[in-house]
């Protein structure tokens, strides 16, 4: 992929001039939309690899913007906004988004935020092309057809549950999962006990799959939140 197109929604002209100017900086492509109706109606005609979306629109919540675009497009949709609650952002993942930055943000990691995404988005296209059932991250490699995951040159022994955590996890990486999209997905609902019982999972998985589990290099926690499979540098 060479130079991704953003689609900047942002109705608050000074931050939608930063972000503006940040890519270009950067050498990326972009578009902007003042409101939820002409985020919509670019992101159908133009295209664009990712989305910036901000959630407090003139014309619509951003959250509506989320959904009609999940009608049709997976394209990465990164909602930076200034609702910093934990359900606020819950929301947005669970409508859809993939990641969420809250404001005031740093440009730097604003741009940390779209390298992810657009690493992600190459990962996925070689994926599609190569048409392989081998999934590899950094020292990571899961073989899906054999169900089964190695770190290097070892099999990883995990449990059912964990194998299937790893890959949902690595299916999404750079996406960012709730706790509710992940128990769903794993045990088909989301209890209180469903959560308290994925971080003992993550635990022992990570336990498994990270040289340092403190400072985990693939799996990374969102506090309140949920989690995320990092690319591997
Ligand atoms: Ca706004």
């Amino acid at each position: 992929m060479n130079k991704p197109t953003i689609l900047v929604v942002e109705d608050d002209a000074p931050i939608r001039n930063l972000i503006v100017t940040t890519l270009k900086t950067h050498d990326y492509k972009y578009l902007t939309a003042p409101n939820g109706g002409e985020a919509i109606m670019l992101a159908s005609s133009r295209n664009p690899d990712v989305v910036f979306l901000d959630l407090g629109l003139p014309d619509m919540d951003g959250i509506d913007v989320i959904k009609q675009i999940r009608s049709w497009s997976n394209m990465p949709i990164i909602v930076i906004s200034a609702r910093s609650e934990d359900e606020e952002k819950i929301l947005a993942l669970d409508s859809g988004a993939d990641d969420y930055l809250t404001k005031p943000f740093s440009v730097e990691e604003l741009l940390a935020r779209l390298r992810v995404t657009v690493r992600r988005l190459m990962l996925v296209s070689s994926e599609s092309a190569s048409d392989s059932s081998v999934y590899e991250n950094g020292k990571l490699k899961i073989d899906y057809s054999a169900g089964c995951a190695y770190l290097g040159d070892e099999e990883l022994k995990l449990t059912p549950i964990e194998y299937k955590l790893l890959c949902l996890l690595a299916k999404n990486t750079g996406k960012v999962l709730t706790h509710t999209y992940i128990t769903q997905n794993i045990w088909g609902r989301s209890w209180d006990n469903d959560v308290a019982s994925l971080r003992v999972f993550m635990a022992t998985l990570r336990k498994k799959l990270e040289v340092l589990p403190d400072s985990p290099q693939y799996i990374q926690t969102h506090i309140g939140i949920g989690y995320r499979m990092m690319k591997a540098e």
